[in-house]
Formats: structure tokens, sequence, C-alpha cells
């Protein structure tokens, strides 16, 4: 092998959160898809003594670059951080790291909640392992990359953004255990499609919000005397009522009845029966505007316009919320015209501009030929 001009190319997608809402940090239970949008980076062995990081894109439009014999450091707020940490952590399993320049490009949204982040980690991670000869199973290398985000970048994001990206089948979701860190592959019956409609709104708040649900959340499980709320039942949750505060009762009754309705759309899943599967998305909307407050007025009018759209089995608010974008079932045949009326509706009543994108489920991260 020519060792002084190697390079890989790798593809990351991002991915959609179907179904399980703030359930991965409480050990339960979610079913996502892969997207056939993503990150790809192509790494090339140089000779220097520096890693050259690029991204064509108008959101980074400089170089970067350190020395190769250096421990990266963080630069708050900039994109660099996702693929530093992964090269911080890819080096402490032992992987070594020659000088190199990786270039990244994105057909990717960034900051929609399709976890672009995400996809930028597990890119990176799969062209450097490529690049050495190595592997890593998938589900060590989905940890390695949430490690990247939870220390390096310093966002305490569950695993579920890197295991979709890297684990995602084409026309499959996925569901995944938060506990065991494992996942099961089921067929999306062919006919379906997911729309993801934004708000129009970043989740400006999800740095604060987002952790003060996750506090909420293990103070009902210190109070049930479960390891996680993925071992709460309704019957325990209203026998202890009057020992927590209502709002930490209302977040739990939330998490329970989330990872209920995953185990009913995977029933569904297997049912071929996407109305459920669209009922249990629509309560799970109903059950994070009520219970866990972490939709806004923009994703309610979105999710209200959604349901009542001909050829929308269901919907909800996907990702942590406060913000961000509404997911919603529909009939493949319907979809196209669904989309431009949720559009044009939620133009009317709001003011706000909005596409309705159509996916169906992809593959995850895979090598792409360098030439
Ligand atoms: P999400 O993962 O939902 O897209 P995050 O806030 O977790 O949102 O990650 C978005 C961040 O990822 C951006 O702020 C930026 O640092 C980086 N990023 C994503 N896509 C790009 C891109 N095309 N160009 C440069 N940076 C990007
Ligand atoms: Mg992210």
């Amino acid at each position: 092998m020519n060792t002084s001009r190697r390079t890989a190319k790798s593809f990351a997608p991002g991915r959609i959160e179907i179904i399980g809402n703030h359930t991965d940090y409480n050990q339960g239970f979610v079913l996502s898809c892969a997207l056939p949008q993503g990150v790809e980076a192509f790494v090339e062995q140089i000779e220097s003594d520096n890693i050259f990081l690029n991204f064509t894109s108008d959101l980074a439009p400089e170089e970067f670059s350190f020395s190769a014999f250096t421990e990266p450091q963080a630069t708050p707020g900039a994109w660099t951080n996702y693929p530093l940490g992964v090269i911080k952590y890819l080096r402490e399993e032992g992987l070594e790291i020659p000088p190199c320049r990786i270039q990244f490009t994105s057909n990717l949204p960034a900051g929609a909640g399709l976890s672009s982040s995400a996809a930028i980690e597990i890119a990176t991670a799969t062209a450097l392992l490529a690049l050495s000869g190595t592997n890593l199973p998938p589900m060590d290398l989905a940890r390695l990359c949430r490690r990247a985000e939870n220390e390096f970048v310093g966002v305490n994001c569950g695993l579920l953004d890197q295991a979709t990206s890297i684990c995602g089948k084409a026309g499959h979701l996925l569901h995944l255990d938060f506990r065991s860190e494992t996942y099961e592959l089921y067929p999306l019956p062919p006919g379906h499609l997911f729309l993801v409609i934004p708000s129009g709104m970043k989740h400006s708040l999800v740095g604060g919000e987002y952790n003060e649900r996750r506090t909420q959340c293990y103070e009902a499980a210190r109070v049930l005397n479960v390891r996680a709320l993925r071992d709460a039942t309704f019957s325990a949750l209203e026998a202890a009522a009057d020992q927590m505060p209502e709002m930490v009762f209302r977040r739990a009754r939330h998490i329970i009845g989330e990872n209920q309705r995953v185990a009913e759309c995977v029933a569904a899943l297997q049912n071929n029966d996407m109305v459920a599967f669209g009922q249990a998305m629509t309560n799970s909307h109903q059950s994070s505007r009520l219970y866990f407050e972490n939709s806004t007025e923009e994703l309610d009018n979105l999710f209200e316009i959604a349901v009542s759209t001909p050829g929308v089995l269901g919907a909800r608010l996907t990702g942590g919320g406060f913000g961000g974008a509404v997911v919603a079932l529909a009939k493949a045949s319907k979809a196209s015209d669904a989309a431009k009326t949720i559009a044009t509706r939620y133009l009317q009543r709001t003011g706000i501009h909005t596409t309705a994108t159509p996916y169906v489920p992809a593959d995850g991260a895979r090598l792409l030929p360098t030439h």
C-alpha cells in the first residue's frame, strides 16, 4: 500500500426522532430513522505537521489547523469542536491519526433538529478509522462520538443521534433500547413516509430547559425508588403522587407514557396498522404539550394544522422541543399535496414561512469511493 497519500471518504446521515421523547436519558425506548441527507468527510494524509479541517459551508468559511502532535483544544461555539472531540477520543482508543486534511460537505440543515452534529462526528470517525484500516463495533463508535459531544463540545445529548446515524437501514425504523444500548430494525410498511416541518423557531432555550427536565425526571425516579423512569409504572406514579411536586409528577407521566407509545408503535409496525402508529404520535404531542411542557405556540399550531390535513396519519414535535420541528406520518400518495397544504396554512395562521420535506428511512454511515 502507498502510505504517503492514503485517503478515505465517508458519509454519515442525519436522523429523525419518530417517537420516544426525552426517553433516552431515562434508559427508555425510541423509534428513529436515518435520512438520505447527511455529512461527507474526505480525509487525505499529507506531508505536514498539521491536521487541517475545512467545511464547504457558509457557516465555516475559514480553514482550521492545529499541530498533529498536540492535543486538540475546544473553541467555544465552533463547528470544529465536533471533529476535534472525535479525534481526541479516537486517539485515546489508540488510533494514530497522521497529519491530514479533512474536507467536509453537508446537505443537511444545521440546527434543525435533524442532528447535523452527530453526522459530523460519525463522518469524521468513519473516515479516520478507514484511513488507518481500523474498525470499531457500531455502538462503541456511537458512544465515542457521544462522548465527544458531551465532554468536548459540552452538549449533554443522549445516544440517539449517533446510534441512528450509524445503524440506520433503508426502509426501516430503529427501535433503540437505551438501557442495553442495543437496537432492532422494523420495516416501515410501504406507501408511507415522514414529513419534517420546521416551526421556524430555533430551540433557543434548549440548554437550560433540557437540563431542568432531566433533573425533574431523575427526581421522579428517586421518589419512585427505581433505577430510571423506564422502570416506573402509572400505578406506582399515582400511588406516590403526594410525595413529589405536581410538576415532577407530570414530567414522569410523560416519560412513562412515551415508553408505552413506543411499544404501541412497534406493535403497529408488526400489525401493519399505520393508523394506530399515527395516533400514538399524536398522543405523544399532546403529552408533550400538557405534561412535559416542551412544546411552543408555533409547534402546537403546526401540529394542529398537520393532523387536520388529508393524508396525514399523525404528528408530533420531534427532538428536544422548545422550538424546532414537527414530524408527521403521511401516506406517500398524498404527501406532496399535504406538504403544500401544511406550509400554506402555517403561513396564513402565523406569518411564518416553512417547507414540509418528505423523508424515507435511509442507510446509516458508510464509506464512499474516493474517486
Ligand atoms: P443539530 O444537530 O440538530 O443540527 P446542533 O446544534 O446539535 O443541531 O448542531 C449544529 C452545529 O453543527 C452547528 O452550530 C455547527 O457548529 C455544526 N454544523 C452543522 N452543519 C454544519 C455545516 N454545514 N457547516 C458548518 N457547521 C455545521
Ligand atoms: Mg445535534
